[in-house]
């Protein structure tokens, strides 16, 4: 009989801070897609593999955290979660308080707000507050509600999130046999990158700070090493390129546009401890490695997303590379999320062009050259 998968929660509950009578709020993420890149792996000459975190529940790798997060929160009296967020954490939070049967607010700096980008929170059910200030008062007052009511914060800096994120780690070295020799990511605030390396050293067994203090590292490894992690920023937003925070971080991959990244002495203990780099890509080598994902390989990614193949195939160009290496891209998010930049990266606009046959077969078949 097939298996289903029953959520990283589940299937990892031995490496995760759960405890006995803690619910599990969950929607069956992770156990996503690790996919062999023929395209990708001939262009740089070694063995590259796509793990296609689109795939959780709301299309990013965010609810790997939120799944952690909430759960915890769950246990406790709290009766409503918030962020100050417009991208994939609200649509994570917002679908996860609806598993919990918890109520979700965004706040938000008062001005036009996108609906694409906030569609999935409202789907959900989630309350928008726009308030009159910037991201900064927003973020604030979130804080502060947290403090006075029973309201839990679901931002990048709840240490349980990281925890859910790490079994993306494990996954991949539970798919492969062995953690690769190189590991790619986008890097934004930084989460991610903190998360793996987390998850990477628990498996192979050995100690690394981490967000909360764990045994899990007690158990047997499972991995014989560690990947090098290469993390890649986009060039208007690559404060650990230039190593010093950014005031206006600008990039198309929006998922990525941050200036001052949260978990920043994680990441940094990531690249130094793996031997291995931060870079940068411009937006325009986002676009190119979006479009060979979708039209090479068969994966829609978020332009976020497709930094990390960009910073592989521009390390490839410079001879760093190694041969034969196998090497894991994580993709964050799906394509659908933003069709708009996708298209526009093709010279395309709102509406796709398509030529114009007579009703007939034969005339069509003549387009195609049948
Ligand atoms: C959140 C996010 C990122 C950035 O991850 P960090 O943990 O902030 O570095 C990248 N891509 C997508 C699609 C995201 O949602």
């Amino acid at each position: 009989m097939a298996h289903q998968w029953l959520g990283l929660l589940n299937e990892y509950a031995d490496r995760l801070p759960l405890v006995e009578g803690d619910p599990v709020v969950t929607l069956r993420e992770g156990g996503t897609p690790l996919v062999y890149a023929r395209a990708i792996s001939e262009r740089v000459g070694a063995e590259v593999w796509i793990k296609v975190e689109g795939a959780n529940p709301t299309g990013s790798f965010k609810d790997r955290g939120m799944t952690m997060a909430v759960s915890k929160i769950a246990a406790t009296d709290t009766e409503m979660i918030a962020c100050a967020s417009t991208g994939n954490t609200s649509a994570s939070a917002a679908a996860y308080a609806v598993a919990a049967g918890l109520r979700s607010v965004v706040v938000l700096p008062a001005g036009k707000i996108a609906a694409g980008k906030i569609a999935q929170a409202v789907m959900h059910g989630a309350q928008l507050i726009q308030v009159d200030g910037n991201f900064d008062d927003s973020l604030r007052i979130v804080r502060a509600l947290t403090e006075a009511y029973p309201v839990a914060l679901v931002n990048s800096v709840n240490p349980y999130r990281l925890q859910g994120q790490k079994t993306a780690a494990f996954e991949i070295v539970d798919a492969l046999g062995d953690a690769p020799d190189i590991h790619v990511l986008p890097v934004g605030n930084a989460g991610n990158i903190s998360a793996y390396w987390m998850g990477f050293n628990e498996y192979a067994g050995r100690a690394v700070a981490s967000t909360m203090e764990n045994s899990y590292q007690r158990l047997e490894p499972v991995a014989t090493k560690v990947p090098m992690m290469w993390g890649v920023q986009a060039a208007g937003a690559a404060p650990f390129v230039a190593g010093a925070p950014i005031a206006n971080p600008e990039t198309l991959a929006t998922a990525i546009r941050i200036g001052a990244p949260a978990s920043w002495d994680y990441a940094v203990a990531a690249r130094d401890d793996s031997k291995g780099q931060i870079t940068s890509v411009t937006d325009e080598q986002i676009l190119e490695a979006q479009q060979i994902l979708a039209a090479e390989v068969g994966i829609f990614v978020e332009p976020a997303s497709a930094a990390s193949v960009a910073g592989l195939l521009q390390a490839a160009q410079a001879h760093q590379v190694p041969e034969e290496a196998r090497i894991v891209c994580t993709v964050t998010g799906n394509g659908l999320k933003d069709t708009k930049t996708a298209l526009a990266g093709l010279g395309a606009g709102d509406d796709v062009e398509a030529e114009v046959v007579r009703a007939d077969v034969d005339a069509v078949a003549a387009v195609l050259g049948l």
